[in-house]
């Protein structure tokens, strides 16, 4: 009986009774430097696709052309806010949180580098990775309708009856190769990495 007398005596505190019926709660801010989904900011996209390669969420961002033009779009329900697309785009056009000015500050940066290898044992020199490259397109337009190049500035091309990387830094991790194989001879890695600019080159 005591120990519920107690019990009542507690709860009728003046400070217990006015905290009860007037409770205060946390405003509801947004920090300063917190990392919501990304926005556009106005800088052109140059459909690198590196956000879209980068991003660890199935399906959160996606860059299409519209007109002329090429722009990200980030799926709300999808993206988890990780802001890897703003860390990576090498042309400013995403922020989210600081994200560029910590970045910048720290210098550091994320960087893709692409190796397309061609298993010789599999490839039967027909060059249809070499004719659905785009880069190498670009590089040789007469490609498409020939269907053949000898030129030694493409990324890769048939040699001797077999497709052969002649410059491999000139890759964009496309893939289009890959999957214009019809024997799958051809895969491309895609590594990532994290760099920083050292102090002494800043
Ligand atoms: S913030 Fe992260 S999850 Fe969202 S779109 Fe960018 S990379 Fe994908
Ligand atoms: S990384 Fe930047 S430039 Fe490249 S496609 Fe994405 S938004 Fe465009
Ligand atoms: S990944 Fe794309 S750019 Fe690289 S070799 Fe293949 S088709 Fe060409």
């Amino acid at each position: 009986m005591r120990s519920v007398y107690l019990y009542l005596a507690n709860m009728c505190r003046a400070r217990w009774l006015q905290s009860f019926l007037f409770p205060k709660t946390a405003p509801l801010i947004t920090g300063e430097g917190f990392r919501d989904y990304p926005h556009l900011t106005d800088h052109e996209c140059t459909h690198c696709f590196s956000c879209m390669m980068i991003c660890p969420a199935p399906e959160a961002i996606e860059v299409i052309q519209e007109g002329e033009k090429w722009h990200p779009v980030i799926y709300p329900g999808h993206c988890i806010r990780c802001g890897l697309c703003v860390e990576i785009c090498p042309d400013y056009v995403l922020e989210t949180g600081h994200v560029r000015k910590k970045t910048g500050r720290d210098n550091t940066f994320y960087q893709f580098t692409y190796h397309p290898v061609v298993d010789a044992t599999r490839c039967m020199g027909c060059g249809n990775c070499s004719i659905s490259c785009p880069v190498n397109k670009e590089i040789d337009p007469g490609l498409a309708h020939s269907g053949y190049t000898d030129s030694d500035e493409v990324i890769m091309r048939v040699i001797e009856g077999k497709a052969r990387i002649i410059n491999e830094a000139k890759c964009t991790g496309c893939k289009t190769c890959e999957n214009g194989c019809p024997n799958g001879a051809i895969t491309v890695a895609r590594m990532l990495e994290a760099k920083q600019v050292p102090a002494a080159e800043q």
